[in-house]
């Protein structure tokens, strides 16, 4: 395999990217100076150097002075422990924090659940929210919100959570809630605005 169609392998494999997009993103890389090639190569490395996972609500984020392998939302003690969001992607978690509407914690399931999945569990981070709401069920929890997309595998991702969730949500007497009511069909969350958001998190149901 020569260098072009190596480089459009790897673009193949990014979300929505069809194999011509994928050789078109080679060509306009060879267009660009080794400069920017150079860039571009550093910042892809840098990634994983600078940016770590929170182990409590899986989102990605810059280390900072802190230090801390927790997120600076998990890490803040003033945000409302009685409620935890669970969101699909980091997207997703930065349209809503973006609204300015919600205090409490966050979930990122890193996926969702297709129609039909046979695995499930292996789509999204299906042990760790299982383990974190119990965690967080003991500690003063109280109600729950699936913020998935409005679309039939944002709908099924939310059913097969609060499925998975039930055994928790029961022990604890948690309320268990989704954007989807205060949302129209079709409507993708990273793509809403704040008022959009603010106006489905008030008719959750
Ligand atoms: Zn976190």
């Amino acid at each position: 395999m020569n260098a072009v169609d190596k480089l459009a392998e790897l673009f193949k494999e990014f979300p929505g990217i069809g194999p011509r997009q994928a050789k078109r993103f080679v060509y306009y890389l060879l267009s660009r100076n080794g400069g920017y090639l150079e860039h571009f190569s550093k910042s892809v490395l840098e990634l994983k150097r600078e940016i770590k996972n929170c182990p409590s609500c899986f989102r990605f984020f810059p280390n900072d002075a802190a230090h801390s392998p927790l997120c600076s939302i998990c890490r803040d003690t003033t945000r409302d422990g009685t409620c935890l969001m669970i969101v699909a992607r980091d997207v997703d978690f930065e349209a809503i924090e973006k609204s300015h509407s919600y205090l409490g914690y966050y979930f990122i399931l890193g996926g969702t659940v297709p129609i039909l999945e046979k695995e499930p569990d292996k789509k999204i981070r299906a042990k760790e929210l299982l383990a974190l709401t119990k965690k967080r069920g003991a500690d003063g929890l109280k109600e729950i919100i699936v913020a998935t997309s409005v679309n039939p595998e944002g709908e099924n991702t939310f059913e097969y959570v609060e499925k998975l969730l039930s055994p928790v949500t029961r022990q604890f007497g948690i309320k268990f809630s989704g954007l989807g009511r205060g949302l129209s069909t079709g409507t993708e969350l990273e793509y809403s605005d704040s008022d959009t958001i603010k106006n489905a998190l008030k008719n959750r149901s």
